[in-house]
């Protein structure tokens, strides 16, 4: 079986890619390289299997070939870089959502949508069940994003239910792990540059906002688990463990020697306040639950950005 990887030089699509290539699939991964990188993917080089080619999603996309499975995760996802790229990614959550769409019709392939607790907005319950419709600003800065995505899964269910296209949905919330890029602006690869480079780390309001954050091999066998499910529906794919943003850096800092200061700085607009994901669904359907505790993840992920600010 052969799949196409949109964003497959990104910090999930690579890890997707390494996955599908482990249990035997064929993958052609499409990349324009905005915010992702070709080194994400450079120890796939020697792999028969694998397929690299540069390509933006939102223009037409002519494949040769057979595909069994489309799974369309471009776009940028890092709120700095959404924001430096507002066009770009609501074309690329459009236009690019419709382009891998029509390819999977016209390959009669599956279709796997990366979609995002960001349809959840601010949300106003918590944690956030898959029938929650948000609570999103459609006019605020982060609606380039938020609304694209809320577009991806209309399309994706439209594609569903007029042209019989066997969709997915993955409802992904904060994920972290090895190549994420270092200066991505996320809370995390900020919070590390930052204690790398002898900086303080920047707090974005008080710091009680919440996130909860799940390691990629988890999200990974999550995602894989629901390709081969036959829910059509969105399903919540990440960890439930709950932290305060404060707590957050706190738990990195004390992973540095030097444990530098914290600073506070301004909240970004429509910042949400509290993020959790219901997983109850993915538990009954998909027999899914994280296993990566945020200690065990972070220590992995350390290392990794450790070597990589070495090569700076
Ligand atoms: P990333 O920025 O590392 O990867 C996105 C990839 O898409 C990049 O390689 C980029 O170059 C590529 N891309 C963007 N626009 C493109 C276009 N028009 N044509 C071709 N390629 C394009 O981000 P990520 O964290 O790996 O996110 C991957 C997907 O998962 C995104 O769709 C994102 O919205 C979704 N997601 C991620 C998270 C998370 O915590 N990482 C959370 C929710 C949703
Ligand atoms: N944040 C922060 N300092 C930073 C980067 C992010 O306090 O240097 C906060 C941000 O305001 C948000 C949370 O950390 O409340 C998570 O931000 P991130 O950009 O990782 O992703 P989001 O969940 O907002 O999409």
């Amino acid at each position: 079986m052969r799949a196409v990887v949109t964003g497959g030089a990104g910090f999930l699509g690579s890890h997707l890619c390494d996955k599908l290539l482990a249990e035997g699939w064929e993958v052609l991964a499409l990349d324009s390289l905005i915010t992702g990188a070709e080194r994400n993917l450079s120890h796939l080089n020697a792999n028969p299997k694998f397929r690299f080619e540069q390509a933006d999603v939102s223009n037409p996309l002519r494949i040769g070939g057979e595909a069994g499975y489309v799974l369309h995760f471009a776009s940028p996802a890092s709120p700095p870089d959404y924001l430096k790229h507002p066009i770009e990614t609501m074309k690329v959550g459009s236009l690019g959502t419709q382009n891998a769409l029509e390819l999977a019709l016209a390959k009669n392939a599956r279709f796997m949508l990366a979609s995002t607790s960001e349809c959840y907005g601010d949300p106003e319950v918590s944690p956030q069940p898959e029938e929650y419709w948000g609570h999103v600003n459609p006019i605020g800065p982060r609606g380039v994003y938020d609304e694209a995505k809320r577009f991806s899964e209309a399309m994706t269910m439209a594609y569903c239910r007029y042209h019989k296209v066997d969709t997915r949905i993955v409802r992904i919330f904060n994920t972290y792990g090895p190549r994420m890029r270092l200066n991505d602006g996320r809370a995390l690869p900020n919070f590390v540059f930052q204690a790398l480079s002898g900086k303080p780390l920047t707090i974005y309001g008080d710091g009680r906002q919440t996130r909860s954050f799940c390691y990629v091999s988890d999200l990974i066998e999550g995602i894989y688990k629901l390709m081969l499910s036959g829910e059509h529906l969105p399903v919540n794919i990440g960890n439930p463990h709950e932290i305060t943003i404060l707590e957050f850096a706190e738990r990195i800092r004390k992973h540095f020697n030097n444990e530098p200061a914290i600073v506070f700085e301004a909240l970004p607009q429509d910042d949400p306040k509290r993020r959790c994901p219901d997983i109850a669904k993915a538990k009954r359907i998909l027999k899914w639950e994280p296993k990566v505790g945020l200690e065990e993840g972070l220590k992995t992920t350390l290392e990794y950005f450790k070597q990589e600010f070495a090569k700076h």
